[in-house]
C-alpha cells in the first residue's frame, strides 16, 4: 500500500478557482453513486484523495452545496466546474477529494477501484478490469482507504 503523495495544481474552467494539494495520485477511484451522477451531470465522478490539511486555494474559494451530512461539493461560482468533495468534519478531512478532470495534469492519475458500482450505468464502460465495490462494501472501503492514505 502506498502512502506516497504528489503535489498537484488544478482549477476550474474559467481560472477563478485555483488550488494546490498533496494527493494520492495513483489511488484514484470512480464513484457511480447517483449523487455524483447528478452533481457532475456525468455517468460518474472520478476523484483522487488529498492528504489531510494540504488543500489550499490560490485565488477565489469555491462555492459549496451540502450534498450530505458528511460532505459538501465545491464548484466555481462563475463557470460551474465541479472541483472538490470537502468533508464537513475536520477529522474526516482525509476523505476530501478532488475531481480528476480539474487537475492540470489529469493523465498522470491512476485509478484503483470503482465504488457504488451498483448504480454504474450499463453503457458506461471504463477501467473495467478494476475491482468493483458496491454499497454494501462501504465500510470495507473506508478501512482500505484509511490504510492506503495513512489516515
Ligand atoms: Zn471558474
Ligand atoms: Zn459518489
Amino acid at each position: 500500500m502506498q502512502h506516497h503523495t504528489t503535489r498537484v495544481t488544478g482549477g476550474c474552467l474559467c481560472g477563478r478557482v485555483r488550488y494546490e494539494a498533496e494527493v494520492f495520485l495513483h489511488n484514484g477511484y470512480i464513484c457511480h453513486c447517483t449523487i455524483c451522477q447528478h452533481s457532475t451531470g456525468q455517468p460518474a465522478e472520478i476523484t483522487v484523495l488529498i492528504k489531510a490539511g494540504t488543500l489550499k486555494y490560490l485565488k477565489e474559494e469555491p462555492q459549496y452545496y451540502a450534498s450530505s451530512p458528511e460532505g459538501k461539493r465545491g464548484f466555481c461560482g462563475t463557470c460551474g466546474s465541479r472541483l472538490v468533495w470537502q468533508a464537513v468534519r475536520p477529522e474526516d478531512d482525509w476523505l476530501t477529494n478532488l475531481t480528476v478532470g480539474s487537475l492540470d495534469r489529469p493523465a498522470d492519475a491512476r485509478m484503483t477501484r470503482h465504488i457504488y458500482a451498483d448504480t454504474q450505468l450499463p453503457w458506461y464502460k471504463v477501467c473495467e478490469d478494476l475491482p468493483k465495490l458496491t454499497v454494501s462494501d462501504a465500510d470495507r472501503l473506508l478501512v482500505e482507504l484509511a490504510r492506503e492514505t495513512g489516515a
